[in-house]
């Protein structure tokens, strides 16, 4: 099978495939929002026909457990070579501040090369990129190298709670050899990314309360303790002087790097000037964290805590008084290794017993997610490498996400912990989930030609 006419074939079929990908941006398939629910439907309705339209079949939609409808679809007929499961969402964050997009969220336009919309980037150019390779194959070849299967979700963007009860569901119509997940990005734009680290997830809220009522800070004041001072003292207590964790017990199981991730996070350069002008850091701000550590291993396989949000009262309307109790949201990213139940109970506990003066104290734990990692080694994982660098012409660089995407664990175990690819049509100036979200047209190209090389790698 030679590649050169399917390489063609996608060059040809761009125009095809980025005006579904624009019909498909025009359906706001919020799956946040109930009143969005028809959407939802519009958008998974439009999924299946460009599934079948690219030559995919058995094209079917699913849910499970009262879901959002996904979208499956298969092409088998390649005996005795594996199967890639082709993973990507439909659904889509809401627009956020609709006044602070350039255009109309809604109503994609390309500027500058990029395409602007909610979902452009996340995810519906992975679903239209999985079917779009898949068309060039069977248009040039009649056939593709291996064994092919298509999940689109529906939930995505609201954590995915239903997708155990999916997996569990449709576990024989899903099962496969190797995962590919297009919902993660590129390095930069012109540089592909693999994927190989997630952290976790914890958070919860901690309140102290003293009273069932504020109390003038006149005639209290100096007697009844302040609860805001006291929750920010016991929050100060949660970092080091660089920032780091020092909540008791936290570092136990944080694991050490493997050599197989540990040599591709040495060679990335520092880049933490750029870093700092990406997130806008003021004049003057030093970064967070032991110096001593290179700021990716910071972000990506370290532990941070972040206070999200601190209930008190505003300055708008205060007045003479000491407030009944404060709230602290806190959120934890949690590096590879550690046990977020156990992560829970060390900084409750830290938490509880730096309490001043007997304030009472609740701690209301949210969410748990572990982190992710793929040794990033074998077969899979160099078929990968081989099929990004002939698709971009440029190796691609072996990186690992600060952020949490909870399916992917239980994704890839659901299967037997087969290798999982985690690659995508972001880039850092995609703004998922901001206002002005993007995608770069000539890498999605690129993705396309990646995915297709990478079914005959
Ligand atoms: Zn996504």
């Amino acid at each position: 099978m030679k590649t050169q006419p399917v390489v063609d074939a996608i060059d040809a079929g761009m125009a095809d495939a980025r005006s579904t990908l624009e019909d498909l941006v025009r359906i706001p398939s919020i799956s946040a929002d109930t009143a969005r629910t028809a959407d939802v439907q519009r958008s998974a309705d439009g999924v299946a026909a460009y599934l079948e339209a690219c030559g995919l079949e058995n094209v079917r939609q699913a849910a499970a457990g009262g879901s959002p409808p996904a979208v499956i679809g298969e092409w088998l007929h390649a005996d005795g070579a594996p199967t890639i499961l082709l993973y990507a969402h439909h659904d889509v964050q809401p627009p956020g501040f609709v006044d602070r997009w350039t255009s109309d969220p809604f109503e994609p336009i390309e500027r500058d090369g990029r395409l602007y919309g909610r979902g452009t980037a996340d995810d519906k150019a992975g679903a239209v990129a999985h079917a779009a390779m898949v068309k060039a194959w069977l248009d040039t070849a009649g056939s593709l190298p291996c064994n092919v299967k298509v999940f689109i979700e529906g939930e995505e963007e609201i954590g995915s709670p239903r997708l155990a009860k999916f997996l569990a569901a449709y576990a024989d119509d899903l099962a496969s050899d190797v995962l590919l997940l297009a919902d993660a990005g590129n390095w930069s734009v012109g540089t592909p990314g693999l994927t190989y680290s997630l952290r976790g997830l914890v958070s919860g809220d901690v309140t102290v309360a003293v009273m069932n009522a504020p109390v003038h800070s006149g005639m209290a004041g100096g007697a009844v303790p302040d609860p805001t001072l006291a929750l920010a003292s016991m929050l100060a207590s949660t970092i080091d002087e660089y920032g780091d964790i020092a909540i008791d017990g936290f570092w136990d199981d944080v694991r050490e790097l493997t050599p197989n991730e540990r040599t591709p996070l040495d060679a990335l350069p520092d880049t933490s000037e750029g870093l700092k002008r990406a997130w806008g850091v003021l004049a003057g701000v030093e970064l967070a964290g032991d110096p001593s550590v290179s700021v990716y291993e910071r972000l990506w396989f370290r532990p941070a805590i972040a206070v999200l949000g601190f209930d008190s009262h505003p300055i708008a309307g205060s007045s003479n008084q000491i407030v009944a109790r404060a709230t602290a949201r806190i959120s934890i990213r949690v590096a590879p290794g550690q046990d977020p139940e156990r992560l829970v109970v060390c900084l409750r506990s830290h938490l509880e017993s730096r309490v001043p003066h007997g304030l009472q104290f609740t701690f209301d734990p949210h969410e748990t997610v572990p982190a992710w990692t793929c040794e990033p080694a074998g077969w899979a994982f160099e078929a990968a490498e081989r099929a990004l660098a002939a698709g971009f012409g440029k190796d691609p660089v072996l990186m690992g996400v600060g952020g949490t995407i909870p399916f992917v664990g239980p994704f890839a175990e659901a299967f037997g912990g087969i290798p999982a690819l985690l690659l995508g049509p972001g880039d850092p100036g995609s703004d998922i989930h901001g206002e002005d979200e993007s995608l770069h047209l000539g890498d999605w190209r690129n993705l396309i030609v990646s995915e297709a090389l990478l079914l005959k790698e």
